[in-house]
């Protein structure tokens, strides 16, 4: 289900132009922008426009949507020059992964050697 009518999130307002951001990629489904607490050398969100909770809603309501979220993350590392070399593309859902903003977004990481996953 998706979240519309729910309170807007950071990430509408970003996608709205009223939050600046630095945008690196956007399509009529989906808007990639980078983090503002970069965790590796490149470090972009990609968001699609329509808001759901996190990417388990995303997937049951629309996985074509899910779909171009991803194509969407392999743009951004071909833009950014590390879909050679290598990324991680992360999705946190909910209070003990972290979930900070409740408008479904993916972590493009790269740029350099990531660590292993966990705490
Ligand atoms: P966490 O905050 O623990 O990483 P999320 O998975 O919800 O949890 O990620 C939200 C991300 O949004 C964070 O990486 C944060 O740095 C980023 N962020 C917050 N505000 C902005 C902003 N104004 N512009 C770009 N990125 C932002």
């Amino acid at each position: 289900m998706s979240d519309a009518g729910a309170a807007e999130t950071l990430f509408e307002r970003i996608i709205a132009g009223e939050i600046p951001a630095d945008v690196v990629y956007q399509d009529d489904a989906t808007f990639a922008f980078r983090d503002i607490n970069p965790q590796a050398r490149v470090h972009v969100l990609v968001v699609p426009r329509k808001r759901y909770r996190n990417v388990g809603e995303l997937a049951e309501a629309d996985p074509g949507l899910l779909s171009r979220v991803l194509l969407t993350a392999r743009k951004v590392a071909e833009i950014e020059g590390i879909s050679v070399s290598g990324y991680r593309v992360v999705f946190n859902t909910d209070a003990d992964a972290g979930q900070t903003v409740f408008h479904v977004h993916a972590h493009v990481l790269g740029g350099e050697q990531l660590g292993m996953f966990g705490k």
